[in-house]
């Protein structure tokens, strides 16, 4: 990964850097995935939360569910980050969101129970049926 890769929201508003290597990549098929962001799978990838700087505007939080917030831009509505509620020590941001999302790519694909049928990628990669997979330092 190249030094200084930065991302934001579709209108400009939110501006983000990533100041660490991810810890993972991953395409996400979970059914508030597909919801949160209106698309048949997420691309995500994992930092260290301190990691994740934000450098212009505001994103705002909603807690989707008693595990985890999703952060977005309150103005264009652009899917940015998901957290853990209590104790966060890692952040998800939305690979797409990147100003180059060739940068990181997932490595694996989660949730697959969820998958949509009409949505397939024709790669190779690990599936797992949850969230149950071999976890680095997570
Ligand atoms: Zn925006
Ligand atoms: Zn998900």
């Amino acid at each position: 990964m190249r030094e200084d890769v930065a991302g934001g929201c579709l209108c400009g508003e939110v501006r983000y850097r990533i100041t660490a290597e991810p810890v993972e990549a991953m395409y996400c098929h979970c059914r508030m995935c597909q919801r949160a962001h209106g698309a048949p799978v997420i691309a995500w990838l994992t930092l260290p939360l301190d990691a994740f700087v934000v450098m212009t505007g505001n994103p705002v939080a909603y807690r989707s569910s008693a595990k985890a917030f999703r952060h977005f831009c309150g103005r264009c509505g652009t899917p940015l980050a998901c957290r853990e509620a209590d104790n966060p020590r890692f952040v998800d941001i939305s690979i797409a969101s990147l100003d180059d999302p060739e940068a990181i790519a997932p490595t694996m694909h989660i949730w697959t129970t969820s998958r949509i049928d009409w949505f397939e990628t024709a790669d190779h990669l690990p599936r797992y049926r949850s969230d149950e997979r071999p976890k680095a330092d997570r």
